[in-house]
């Protein structure tokens, strides 16, 4: 059976993609790959992460995680194109890419994101990046729309489920409106 490397940036999407694939008339072996140098800060970064692992942990599914901490990176892939939606092309583009160069590495014929399952994405963007990301590594990207796709349950349960999108833009614009507080106001 073919392989497919799975980039997952969250442990609930990744639970909706794997809904998804499930489905599709074509079986793949799924790899699940971890690496997002977009999720700040730090803490936000692990808390993720582990609730990947976990997921992958219940489902029995092989994992490849980079584990490194990619601030600089992203800092550098977005710098003068800071406003969405040039940010996020730039930030599928560098995150595609890598998943793209580890599913060659790791014999995979084919790869897709978890970003896909996402409501609040651009897939317009995310396809182009993933298709530019396959012809440079010759691959295949596996596009879906499965933003309906509906996560088992027993997987997700009690995982972590994240507030914003991921870089520190997208925390501000996230709660720049609301009175959201560490401690309640006086
Ligand atoms: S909002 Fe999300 S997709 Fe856009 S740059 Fe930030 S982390 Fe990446």
């Amino acid at each position: 059976m073919d392989q497919i490397l799975i980039h997952a940036c969250c442990a609930h999407c990744l639970g909706k993609l794997l809904a998804g694939l499930a489905a599709e008339p074509v079986a793949r072996a799924p790899v699940v790959f971890w690496g997002n140098p977009n999720i700040h800060p730090l803490i936000e970064w692990r808390r993720r992460l582990k609730a990947v692992k976990m997921l992958v942990e219940r489902a029995r599914l092989p994992l490849i995680a980079d584990e490194t901490y990619g601030l600089v990176d992203f800092c550098r892939a977005v710098h003068g194109h800071e406003a969405a939606p040039a940010r996020c092309a730039r930030c599928y583009a560098l995150r595609l890419g890598r998943a793209a160069q580890v599913a060659r590495e790791n014999g995979c014929r084919s790869f897709t994101t978890t970003l896909v399952t996402s409501t609040h994405q651009d897939h317009g963007l995310i396809r182009a990046a993933g298709e530019a990301a396959a012809a440079a590594e010759g691959v295949e990207f596996l596009y879906r729309d499965w933003r309906a796709a509906e996560a088992d349950a027993d997987l997700v349960k009690m995982l972590y489920h994240q507030q914003y999108c991921g870089c520190i833009f997208s925390e501000y614009d996230r709660f720049k409106d609301t009175s959201t507080h560490l401690w309640p106001a006086p």
